[in-house]
């Protein structure tokens, strides 16, 4: 779990921006993310940096998100750890309801993995072909099973290097996997959180991994385990990539974007 510097007994107290950035400025992702116009075409024009959140606005924001919807559920369909990661290792640029219509079939008939072994790699590429490099995902499928059983028991593990090292899993994948199975504080930054961060400029930054760590250091720790589906359940609904429904949205008086419209 990343180590938490941030205070949130202050209810006046700034969030400084991210280490590294002069003076908080829009980072160039924010700039993307953040700038993209109707049409989701850059906007053409550097905006000042925005005013960076304070402790007690970030947690109004997610105060709004809890009370709204207090238990939100990921919306990848899994049975048990195991499914789980290979869901999300599935998932890598396709979507939820790709991943859950192919999965429907494949994990009544093979939900751990010397069962995903025995099942083989033909049959598995079967079940998931309609799902986006699906030839190379059965392989790895196939080869974290093996790895699996051979090193952990035919357990999923539960840090974030062991899972960072079976065949197809990334840092997403173990934050996803620690967060939902294990229900560690970690935060998985997808297109959503990453636009939703950008955006808000609550948690600016170049690359998913520097979302990933300034969402951590302004979230407060009660709000970790749901932050993560908080902020994707936002962004995939409400802060929509080009016409984001800012008129309908939790925190519209909080976020920064200087195109937001309401
Ligand atoms: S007001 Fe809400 S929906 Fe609009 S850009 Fe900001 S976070 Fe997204």
């Amino acid at each position: 779990m990343a180590k938490r510097t941030h205070s949130s007994t202050t209810s006046a107290k700034v969030i400084s921006p991210k280490p590294g950035r002069k003076n908080g400025a829009t980072s160039p992702a924010a700039t993307r993310a953040g700038t993209a116009g109707k049409a989701g075409k850059p906007a053409g024009k550097r905006t000042a940096a925005p005013r960076p959140w304070t402790v007690a606005e970030v947690r109004e924001a997610f105060s709004r998100f809890a009370a709204a919807n207090p238990e939100p559920r990921g919306e990848l369909e899994h049975l048990n750890p195991f499914t789980l990661l290979v869901a999300v290792v599935l998932s890598a640029q396709a979507t939820d309801a790709g991943v859950n219509k192919a999965t429907r079939n494949l994990f009544p008939a093979a939900d751990t993995p010397d069962k995903m072994v025995a099942l083989g790699e033909d049959r598995l590429r079967d079940f998931i072909k309609t799902i986006g490099l699906y030839r190379t995902k059965a392989k790895n499928v196939i080869a974290l099973s093996r790895k699996l059983i051979a090193e952990f028991g035919g357990e999923v593990p539960r840090t974030r290097a062991e899972i960072e090292s079976l065949p197809g899993a990334g840092r997403k994948t173990a934050n996803v996997v620690l967060n939902m199975a294990f229900g560690e504080h970690t935060m998985a930054v997808d297109t959503h959180v990453f636009r939703v961060g950008n955006r808000t400029g609550m948690a600016p930054g170049r690359t998913p991994l520097e979302v990933e760590l300034n969402l951590e250091r302004v979230i407060p720790p009660e709000f970790m385990l749901h932050a993560h589906h908080w902020l994707i359940l936002h962004g995939r609904y409400t802060c929509l990539a080009r016409k984001p429904r800012c008129e309908v949205c939790l925190i519209n008086d909080l976020c920064r974007w200087p195109e937001k419209t309401v």
